[in-house]
């Protein structure tokens, strides 16, 4: 491992590594991970297979014994021809983090935040989420042998993401409200009782796993940049993280460009795009966030800043979707490509469709699109997809009424 500080994003105050509570207890800011790349070349990691941890040496663990890992990372890079063509785009990739151990992005993240949780003696760890986080800390901290607890809003959790919880064994606590309210529980909570570790997306030891989606996209290109790079924005954290990722490769000269970063949120859950439509260096936050994709249904999210920063820096946009263009545009992504995205996920499809349709996007362009968790964390749209099939609701008892289904197929 290179040597690295944490350092806050506002004051650049920096804190110790063991810093409890991941606010600058100056003056409130975020903190974040910084490695000194300066005069660093390029580590011999040709060989080592396409993972999280190829990229060690820029991850913040100090001891190989410490890294707790299900095999996260190394997801695919689908060049999607077929809806490319639909969208006018000669190079459509989706880079489908579904294929993650437990079936999301978060994996990344995780895996370094409970490394770096087990080095620094941790046993309990604690956090706030609309699921896939939930669901990802739950499988982690059973790896790690540690405790876990998680808050998520009471009713608002997709079915396949409550399963995975229960399943690894971790204490579920539900709380009345949104996830903002279930957050600032967590916040309270891992202030009051010192023995539980926050995991949530304010540990800047999750973004450092999270910035090699970055790497990675980067390395499956040929040390290529792409031009652009859409993601689904929730709480902010994955976005930061991939353009803190794409900063560090060319840093080390890996690669030459950065890409234009473009986020996308669900209408009604959309402070960060309304913030970056109106120009505004600060977000307000949404009150009762509605959408169907749950996983971005959040109205206060905490790392703002760096998005709003990484947004301006790459010189890119964000933009907002109906739930409407989310579930056509999920359809699309697993009928023409054979890739079964949840919700959240296919906003990112969802958007660029959109800024296809407003010419902001160029028919040349190598254009990422980041889906997030895999569809089948989240079974509630199977009733609306199924009522629309013809020949569904058609009962097959005997020959005459398998003459009714020859009409339909
Ligand atoms: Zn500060």
């Amino acid at each position: 491992m290179w040597h690295y500080k944490l350092q806050c994003f506002d004051c650049q105050r920096e804190p110790a590594a063991s810093e409890a509570g991941f606010r600058c207890k100056t003056c409130g800011g975020l903190l974040e991970v910084k490695f000194d790349l300066k005069g660093k070349k390029r580590p011999s990691w040709d060989r080592r297979q396409l993972s999280v941890w190829k990229y060690r040496e820029i991850l913040p663990i100090e001891k190989q014994e410490s890294i707790v890992s299900l095999a996260e990372g190394g997801t695919g890079l689908h060049r999607c021809k077929r809806l490319g063509r639909k969208l006018g785009l000669r190079k459509l990739y989706v880079k489908n983090e579904g294929e993650n151990p437990t079936g999301s992005f978060k994996d990344r993240g995780m895996t370094v935040a409970i490394s770096k949780a087990k080095e620094l003696g941790k046993r309990k760890v604690l956090c706030a989420s609309t699921g896939n986080t939930a669901a990802s800390l739950a499988a982690y901290s059973a790896r790690a042998g540690m405790e876990c607890v998680v808050l998520v809003p009471k009713g608002k959790v997709a079915g396949g993401k409550m399963l995975q919880v229960a399943m690894h064994g971790s204490k579920i606590i539900q709380v009345k409200g949104d996830f903002d309210q279930a957050f600032e529980t967590a916040l309270v909570l891992a202030e009051q009782r010192r023995d539980l570790y926050l995991m949530n997306s304010l540990n800047p030891f999750r973004l450092e796993g999270q910035k090699t989606l970055a790497f990675e996209i980067s390395d499956q290109l040929d040390s290529k940049t792409p031009d652009i790079v859409i993601l689904p924005v929730g709480n902010g954290g994955n976005i930061s993280a991939v353009w803190k990722g794409f900063s560090e490769f060319q840093q080390l000269s890996i690669t030459k460009t950065r890409p234009r970063m473009i986020g996308i949120q669900a209408e009604k859950a959309a402070p960060i795009a309304k913030a970056v439509k109106r120009r505004e260096n600060e977000i307000l936050p949404v009150h009762n966030p509605q959408t169907i994709a749950t996983a971005i249904r959040i109205g206060s999210p905490v790392n703002w800043p760096k998005v709003l920063k990484a947004i301006k820096e790459s010189k890119g946009t964000a933009e907002t979707v109906t739930d409407t263009e989310i579930l056509k545009a999920q359809i699309e992504l697993a009928t023409l490509e054979g890739i079964f995205v949840e919700p959240a996920s296919a906003a990112s499809i969802a958007g660029l469709k959109k800024l296809r349709a407003n010419r902001r996007v160029d028919a040349s362009e190598t254009i990422v699109c980041v889906t997030t968790g895999h569809g089948l964390k989240d079974p509630s749209v199977l009733d609306r997809l199924l009522k629309s099939q013809t020949g569904y609701n058609l009962e097959i008892t005997d020959r005459t009424s398998l003459d009714a289904l020859e009409r339909v197929l």
